[in-house]
């Protein structure tokens, strides 16, 4: 039986995963989840497996008719043979009872490319047998652009323009996105803000005959599919750990997770609704910390973004929260509806007292600041050799914070620390090392426009790609 997807808001008609993938944003304005929630076969904790078979298993239910098992096998094999560690995301100890997961070993050293360089093979695939084509746009502050443009270059089916604001990223996380040499993927830097380059897309999506005529499409982390490939790291390290053949509450795992957009966080819940014996789920913020405030008062109050040394957890309004909110308020739509529309108007929503509870069973949170955050770094460089990002620290430093006595956390590495090389030769005196892929990329010729923050000017530049596109 193959899985239908509703929205949080529940007035779209459901759809099959083909489609959710396609769409993204439910046409409501809702996020799509699953109707129903499959259950984890007992061998795919119990029983040791390689990362992409677990992937293949934990992924089939939900993808159903829209894809053949061979087909998943082989689009999660190519996926993953671009990261370059056999585990794909190592477990390391780093004290008794305490794990870090490595989820930075993809091309563009973020853990967004776990799910992206799947989900970009899978819009291939769907678009192929479709005979569509698509034009990707989206707006970057850093890490997202380069990995979504890594997962589609190349691909026949799919062009992509990523927005980034221009002298606003780090130097790496610029290079990563303009030194692909692909004729399908294209990096703008826009002379203004991330806020701005989101704006334009926005109005790009919003200008009817532009969006038709290229097809425009998203992979933003509210795509349901990022969501579902997420979910096969929280199982694998349970696995891996051997703490997965019991219910028992004293077998159960605790996920430290550094959050912004609540993505990650989110299909670490995904997989204890499918069975996966969770302990509890550790939210860590930087300053930016409405999610931490939301778990301790039950209400959610919007404040102004101030930046970090971890700068894709800057994050004020968390997209996927709506997904756990249309949970909390027992799957009933128009009320998830109501709360967001609140919230968006007035800056702040409340929580009542039983689903401020239900909330508090499975989530605890904390805030970690910039000079926390330093700290953090050089202390595990002293005690362990070992160099992290700040987003790691963050979730280092929360996890050590809040971990009870016999409670076993497992923390997960977002960055490799390369990609935030100031921060971390800042707080250890030592710069991190690129891996070999990328050891030469400042040495690679650069390609990219500089447009200025002007919508007219943006679509012309598109329009002109796809001419290009068409001879
Ligand atoms: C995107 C990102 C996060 C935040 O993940 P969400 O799914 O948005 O909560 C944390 N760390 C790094 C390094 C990231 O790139």
């Amino acid at each position: 039986m193959a899985v239908l997807y509703g929205s949080s808001r529940g007035r779209a008609p459901e759809l099959g995963f083909a489609d959710v993938l396609l769409t993204g944003l439910a046409p409501d304005g809702g996020l799509f989840l699953p109707t129903d929630w499959p259950t984890l076969p007992a061998h795919t904790v119990s029983a040791s497996s390689s990362y992409v078979d677990l992937a293949a298993e934990v992924i089939q239910p939900f993808v159903g008719g829209a894809l053949g098992r061979e087909d998943l096998q082989s689009i999660l094999e190519d996926a993953y043979a671009t990261f370059d560690h056999p585990d794909v995301c190592p477990l390391v100890q780093l004290d008794d009872g305490h794990h870090l997961m490595e989820l930075f070993h993809g091309p563009t050293l973020a853990f967004k490319d776990i799910a992206l360089q799947v989900v970009g093979r899978l819009f291939d695939h769907e678009l192929k047998r479709r005979r569509q084509r698509v034009m990707i746009v989206g707006a970057t502050s850093g890490d997202t652009g380069s990995a979504a443009m890594e997962a589609v270059r190349g691909s026949e089916h799919v062009d992509i323009v990523v927005l980034f604001p221009h002298g606003r990223t780090t130097e790496v996380q610029r290079r990563q996105m303009t030194t692909l040499k692909d004729a399908n993927v294209h990096a703008v830097a826009v002379q203004g803000t991330f806020d701005d380059c989101q704006d334009l897309v926005k109005a790009m999506f919003g200008d009817e005959p532009f969006r038709e005529r290229h097809g425009l499409a998203a992979v933003n982390s509210i795509n349901w599919a990022r969501v579902m490939v997420q979910i096969v790291y929280y199982v694998w390290a349970v696995q891996q750990l051997g703490r997965g053949a019991a219910t028992d509450p004293a077998q159960a795992t605790t996920f430290c997770v550094p959050t912004g957009n609540f993505g990650n966080v989110f299909s670490g819940h995904v997989a204890a609704r499918m069975g996966l014996n969770v302990d509890r789920f550790l939210i860590a913020s930087n300053r930016n910390d409405i999610l931490s405030r939301l778990i301790e008062t039950g209400e959610m109050r919007a404040e102004e973004v101030v930046p970090t040394l971890s700068p894709s957890m800057d994050i004020q309004i968390s997209s996927n929260l709506e997904r756990l909110l249309y949970e909390l308020l027992d799957g009933n739509g128009a009320a998830t509806a109501e709360l967001i529309a609140g919230f968006r108007d007035h800056g702040r929503a409340a929580l009542t007292p039983a689903q401020h509870q239900r909330l508090t069973d499975e989530f605890s949170g904390d805030r970690i600041d910039d000079s926390e955050t330093l700290a953090i770094i050089n202390e595990i460089y002293q005690s362990h050799g070992m160099l992290v990002d700040p987003h790691t620290a963050v979730g280092i430093g929360v996890a050590q914070r809040h971990r009870r006595a016999g409670e076993h956390v497992v923390s997960l590495a977002t960055a490799h620390p390369a990609k935030f090389p100031d921060a971390v030769e800042q707080a250890t005196g030592v710069r991190p090392e690129l891996p070999p892929h990328l050891a030469d990329i400042f040495d690679r010729r650069e390609d990219y426009a500089v447009l200025p923050n002007d919508l007219a000017t943006v679509e012309d530049f598109v329009d002109g790609l796809r001419v290009d596109g068409l001879s």
